[in-house]
C-alpha cells in the first residue's frame, strides 16, 4: 500500500499577502548616506515576531540599520539549524512618473502586487516568515529555524557581514535565501569584482599632441584590452551549466572636459565590472586585467593604477545537498513537478554568508528573476502563498532529515 504524501503545513496566505503590502508601503530606499533606511520595516517585522511569541535579537549594524533575527525552536528534539534569509531595503524607484502605479501604494491589480520591493524582496520576507509560523503551528519539529531579516543588501551588505561574524552563524547548517528567482532553485551565484583603473598621462595642448601622453588614447586601448581579457577568461574558466561565462565589462570611461576641447587631459578613469562563475580564480583574473591594462596604456606612455573596489566570489552548493533536495521536494509537493536549477546573475547576501561564514546557501524566492530594480516592479499574488508553502514543506523535510 502506498503511503500518503506528506501534507504541506497550512500557511495563512492572506496574512502573508497583507504583510507584503505593509512592507511595500514603507519606503526603505537604500540611498547613499541615508539614515534609518530599514528601521520602519524592521519595526513592523519585530511587532509580528512579538505577536508570534518568537524570541529575536535586534542588532544595530549601523545607526538605524538593524538586523532582526529570530530563533524558532522546534521543540521536537535535536536536529539541524535551518536559516531563512531576506532583506528589507530596496533600491530607488527612480522617477515615479515612469511608473504606471504609485511605487509605494502596494496596489493589487490583475492578480499582481505592484511596488518597489514587491519582488526584491518584501514578498520573499513575508513568505518565509509565514512559512515558519505555519510549520510552528503544525506541531513540534526537530532542530530550529533562524529567521534573518537583514539590512543593507542593496548597499555593502553590512547586515550579512555582521550576521556572518555572529556566534549564531556558526550554528547554522544551511541557508535558504528568499530572493526572486522565478521558480528556479539557484544553486550558484555569479561573483562580482569592481575595479577602478586610473590612467596617469601628461597634459598638453590639443594642437601639440606630440607633447602629451594621452589617457584618452590609453583608455580606448584599455577598453580593447579588456575585451581580450574576457575572451581569455571565457576559455580559461569555461562555461558553467547555470552561471554561464565570465564577463569583463567596462562601465566607466572618463577623461577630459567637454568645455575644453583643445586640451588633452592628464588623467582618466576606466571602471570595470567583472562577473565570474564558480571556479574562477579572482586573484589571477584581477592580475590579468591589471597587466593587460598596463601594457595597453604603456604603449602610449600612460601609467595605470589599479584599485580593487569590491571583490565577491562566485558561490555554489551541490545539487544533492540536503537543503537543495528539501527545496526540490517542497516545490514538487506544491507544484507537482521538480523545479529547474539555475544561477543568480549577481550576488546576494548568500554570497557573503558563504564567503565569510562558510554557510551553504541556496536561492529561491517569489518574483520574476529580471524584474528586480526595474520600474513597475510586481509579484504575482499567488506566488506569495506558493513560495510560503514550499518553504514550509522544505523546512520540515530538511529538519526531519527527510531529504537525506
Ligand atoms: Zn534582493
Amino acid at each position: 500500500m502506498a503511503t500518503a504524501p506528506p501534507t504541506v503545513p497550512a500557511v495563512d496566505i492572506d496574512a502573508a499577502v497583507a504583510f507584503t503590502q505593509d512592507l511595500v508601503r514603507l519606503r526603505t530606499v537604500n540611498a547613499a548616506g541615508a539614515a534609518e533606511v530599514e528601521r520602519p520595516a524592521a519595526l513592523l517585522v519585530q511587532r509580528l515576531f512579538t505577536a508570534f511569541g518568537w524570541t529575536y535579537d535586534v542588532v544595530e549594524v549601523a545607526p538605524g540599520r538593524p538586523n532582526t533575527v529570530a530563533v524558532v525552536e522546534g521543540g521536537g528534539g535535536e536536529g539541524p539549524t535551518l536559516m531563512f534569509e531576506g532583506h528589507i531595503d530596496v533600491v530607488t524607484e527612480g522617477d515615479p512618473a515612469d511608473w504606471s502605479v504609485d511605487p509605494y501604494a502596494a496596489l493589487i491589480r490583475d492578480g499582481r502586487l505592484w511596488g518597489r520591493g514587491a519582488a526584491d524582496m518584501k514578498s520573499g520576507v513575508a513568505a518565509m516568515i509565514y512559512a515558519v509560523r505555519a510549520l510552528q503551528l503544525a506541531g513540534p519539529f526537530p532542530g530550529r529555524i533562524v529567521v534573518g531579516v537583514l539590512c543593507d543588501e542593496e548597499g555593502l551588505m553590512l547586515g550579512a557581514k555582521a550576521f556572518a561574524a555572529s556566534p549564531l552563524a556558526r550554528s547554522v547548517d544551511a541557508v535558504i535565501v528568499c530572493e526572486p528567482e522565478g521558480y528556479e532553485v539557484c544553486t550558484s551565484a555569479r561573483g562580482g569584482i569592481r575595479l577602478r583603473l586610473d590612467l596617469h598621462g601628461v597634459m598638453a595642448h590639443g594642437a601639440m599632441p606630440q607633447e602629451a601622453r594621452s589617457p584618452i588614447v590609453a583608455g580606448a586601448r584599455v577598453v580593447d584590452a579588456l575585451a581580450a581579457v574576457q575572451t581569455w577568461a571565457e576559455e580559461r574558466y569555461g562555461t558553467h551549466p547555470h552561471a554561464g561565462r565570465v564577463t569583463v565589462t567596462p562601465t566607466v570611461l572618463l577623461g577630459g572636459d567637454p568645455d575644453q576641447l583643445n586640451v588633452i587631459p592628464a588623467h582618466g578613469v576606466v571602471g570595470v565590472d567583472v562577473r565570474t562563475v564558480p571556479g574562477t580564480d579572482h586573484t589571477e583574473l584581477i592580475d590579468r586585467v591589471g597587466k593587460s591594462a598596463c601594457e595597453a596604456a604603456a604603449a602610449v606612455g600612460v601609467d595605470v593604477g589599479l584599485t580593487v573596489v569590491d571583490d565577491r566570489p562566485a558561490v555554489e552548493i551541490a545539487e544533492d545537498h540536503p537543503v537543495v533536495s528539501a527545496l526540490v521536494a517542497g516545490h514538487r509537493q506544491v507544484h507537482g513537478a521538480a523545479p529547474p536549477f539555475g544561477a543568480v546573475p549577481g550576488t546576494t547576501d548568500g554570497t557573503i554568508l558563504t564567503r565569510d561564514a562558510g554557510l551553504p546557501t541556496v536561492v529561491y524566492g517569489p518574483g520574476g528573476k529580471w524584474i528586480a530594480h526595474q520600474k513597475d516592479e510586481y509579484v504575482e499574488v499567488r506566488e506569495i502563498g506558493e513560495y510560503a508553502r514550499v518553504y514550509a514543506a522544505a523546512a520540515r523535510t530538511f529538519l526531519t532529515g527527510g531529504a537525506r
